[in-house]
């Protein structure tokens, strides 16, 4: 082993332990910074170690792609605001995969010109590196597209559409065997990257936009294995290591997100979910709700001895984390207690609020989790729903005809007193009402949560 090659290893080895750190770090929210940090550095190893290869002749090019980078990443990075994290997300992956199709089409065709015959073993990882890679550049295209709202968030479905769908998967598996066993078969190469092409495509529409999040960390998964193999095709070992953390990681996440929802991985990627909205049984029956004054909601915030702030997606939408902490820190001032009701899928994404209520510098401990929180709101004298509505949504528990029955909530009726925040009676992502807001403890204060917040915090300052 000669020195570059030296170097190499040593980087790959130290970036693979800080990979693998810092998906340690990024399970608890005050070293999510620190896991990002050494991921980020992980990442610039392996680049240095890869630019000191010797195999590499020229770096013009390779300048030119780490300019080209940098100038894409860093407005992605710096400038997309929050709420449109998923959507950045999908778009990344759409590169990360097509760099992995890129490079297995690049060795193919070389191989091919350079009259070598490719043997079995490399062809599997090739054929999968482009089966993997090419579905997950039009998925990850399609949820873009979906959550970015420039294509329909509602499920595109069709009659026959399962069928069809798994026609063409019979297809383009059998396509990659015949690929393996045929290294020399151009055609069939690049019908299998169209076919897979052609799956993503089809696999992705027919799902509903809300469910996007779960379909991004599915398709990380397989960026993560295009990876995996494409390290394999090219012998480099971190490429292989980081490719298996990132596929094994999304394919968790994806459960951990479905078990949250109760819906089985199934129901998502073949149910069509959000594309039948469901009547509403009480505002049908007649019945009405309670609305509030801000200056009797802030009486009672003033007041509360335990005040439990359960954030959801219209949170995000409203941008209201400060807002929400200067209510807090207005009730603690007042002798009262304040804990944040966290629940796995508030929001749009994995995390969404304990990043948000994070840059807000609301501390990590007084973040809940749903199972630790929910015996306490018997005891709780206001639970403030900030533009939540599915995840706290009872029907989920008395309802068993509900699409959301079976699915854990934050059971924030149970407190003595509910102030609800959003803009109308509209429902959230399931598309479902919530008999919540019916309920004779609950009150509502209609409005954008940011400006209901800050009229709050004034009327609070002023008692
Ligand atoms: P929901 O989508 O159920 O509801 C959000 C509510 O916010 C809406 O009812 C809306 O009402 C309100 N809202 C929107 N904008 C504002 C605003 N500016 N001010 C005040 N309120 C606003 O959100 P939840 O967080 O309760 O639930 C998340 C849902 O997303 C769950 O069904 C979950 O399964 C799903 N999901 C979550 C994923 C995740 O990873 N977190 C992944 C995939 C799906 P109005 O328009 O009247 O203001």
């Amino acid at each position: 082993m000669d020195g570059r090659e030296l170097v190499t290893q040593i980087s790959y080895l130290t970036a693979s332990v800080l990979f693998i750190l810092g998906l340690r770090s990024l399970t608890k929210p005050d070293k999510a910074r620190r896991g990002m940090q050494q991921a980020a550095l992980g990442m610039l190893l392996a680049i240095i170690g890869t630019l000191v290869q010797a195999e590499i002749v020229r770096y013009e090019w390779i300048i030119g792609g780490l300019i080209a980078g940098s100038l894409l990443g860093y407005p992605l990075g710096m400038w997309v605001p929050m709420t449109a994290m998923p959507q950045r997300i999908a778009f990344s992956h759409m590169f990360g995969a097509l760099a992995a199709t890129l490079v297995g089409v690049a060795e193919f065709t070389n191989a091919l010109a350079d009259g070598e015959i490719i043997e079995t073993s490399q062809m599997t990882a090739l054929g999968i590196e482009v089966l993997f890679g090419s579905l997950t550049v039009t998925g990850s295209f399609i949820a873009f597209g979906k959550l970015a709202e420039f294509i329909p968030g509602r499920p595109l479905t069709y009659k026959g559409q399962n069928l069809i769908n798994g026609a063409l998967f019979a297809t383009t598996l059998g396509l990659l065997i015949f690929v393996i066993f045929n290294p020399d078969a151009r055609l069939a190469f690049f019908l299998l990257v169209g076919l897979a092409a052609a799956i993503g495509l089809f696999l992705v529409l027919p799902i509903g936009g809300a469910d996007m999040p779960v379909v991004i960390s599915l398709l990380n998964s397989y960026a993560g294995l295009a990876a995996s193999a494409t390290g394999f095709a090219i012998d480099n070992t971190v490429l292989i290591i980081a490719g298996a953390l990132d596929g094994a990681s999304g394919f968790l996440l994806s459960i951990i997100m479905s078990r949250a929802m109760n819906r089985s991985f199934g129901n998502i990627l073949f149910g069509a979910f959000g594309s039948k909205v469901t009547a509403g049984a009480k505002s049908a029956a007649g019945m009405t709700v309670q609305e509030v004054s801000v200056e009797d909601a802030a009486l009672r915030l003033a007041y509360a001895r335990l005040a439990v702030i359960v954030p959801g997606y219209g949170m995000a939408v409203a941008q209201a984390q400060h807002q929400v902490k200067e209510v807090t820190d207005l009730i603690e001032r007042n002798g009262g207690e304040v804990r944040y009701a966290i629940h796995p899928v508030a929001g749009r994404m994995p995390g969404h609020m304990n990043v948000l209520l994070a840059e807000a510098n609301i501390p990590y401990d007084s973040l809940v989790e749903m199972g630790e929180i929910n015996p306490q709101f018997p005891e709780t004298d206001v639970a403030l729903i900030v533009g939540a509505n599915d995840v706290v949504n009872p029907a989920a528990v008395n309802d068993p005809d509900s699409p959301i029955y079976g699915m854990p909530i934050i059971d924030a009726y149970k407190a003595k007193s509910v102030i609800v925040l959003k803009r109308s009676m509209n429902p959230g992502f399931a598309g479902i009402e919530n008999e919540l807001f019916y309920m004779p403890n609950t009150s509502m204060l209609f409005g954008d949560a940011k400006a209901s917040l800050t009229r709050l915090a004034a009327e609070m300052k002023a008692l």
